[in-house]
């Protein structure tokens, strides 16, 4: 990559400040004075510093992981297995989930170094639709549907962004329903207490979309792999 779009990027500075610290002679590369921000260099084998202090240049990393019941979506847990021992423990450094999913929730979580492109996925002003599969206890009628699309006023007296409910058909166990659900916000545990609010139980729930990002049906698991440049355009 370019020099000065190295040093910018570390430093937090313009290309303009940029071409100013290397007029001052205050950027080296593997010791030498570097007078050119075109200069091509390699973060992986060059040693770029600044004022004499070395630069760590961290690419910007975007991964799906698949998440398995029984991990939570946190870095660091003295107790519990978290969703970044799932990584290599090479490459979980800066890693973090965009978001939650409950313990027992599956599917489709984001997992990035990037702050700004979490933030603009959580901002609950962003209103990214967020698509679930969930069994639930009971059968979901047309009236609950329409209770979800209108926006429900949960056990708290929070009222949901209006939500929608669809039923699924094919092989559901009796007395059970499978539904799709996509909602716009990210409350705690807000699916469960949605149907807690209708007096309902969930008893399975899977995240397969994320805007317009699906969970990758290869994926496994507990298996995670690096967005492609395709699905990271769709958030761009
Ligand atoms: N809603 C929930 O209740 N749990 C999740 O993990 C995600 C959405």
């Amino acid at each position: 990559m370019r020099l000065d779009k190295l040093v910018a990027t570390t430093l937090g500075r313009t290309r303009s400040q940029v071409r100013k610290l290397l007029q001052d002679g205050a950027i080296t590369v593997n010791g030498a004075k570097a007078t050119s921000g075109k200069k091509h260099v390699d973060p992986q084998q060059d040693v770029i510093s600044a004022f004499g202090d070395e630069l760590h240049y961290e690419s910007k990393r975007y991964l799906m992981l698949n998440k398995p019941a029984g991990v939570i979506s946190a870095t660091t847990d003295p107790q519990q297995q978290t969703v970044l021992s799932l990584l290599p423990e090479s490459a979980r450094k800066g890693i973090f989930p965009v978001g939650r999913l409950d313990k027992d929730t599956t599917g489709l979580l984001l997992l990035t170094n990037d702050g700004h492109f979490a933030h603009q996925l959580m901002s609950p002003k962003k209103h990214v639709a967020k698509t679930y599969r969930a069994l639930v206890a009971g059968t979901v009628t047309a009236q609950i549907c329409s209770q979800f699309s209108a926006g429900l006023t949960l056990r708290t007296g929070e009222v949901t962004r209006p939500a929608q409910l669809t039923l699924l058909k094919g092989n559901v166990p009796t007395g059970k329903s499978s539904v799709q659900i996509v909602i716009v916000e990210g409350k705690y545990h807000q699916i469960k207490r949605m149907f807690g609010a209708v007096g309902m139980k969930v008893l399975q729930l899977q995240r397969c979309a994320i805007g317009q990002l699906q969970l990758d049906p290869q994926l496994k698991a507990g298996q995670v792999r690096a967005l492609t440049p395709a699905e990271l355009a769709l958030f761009k």
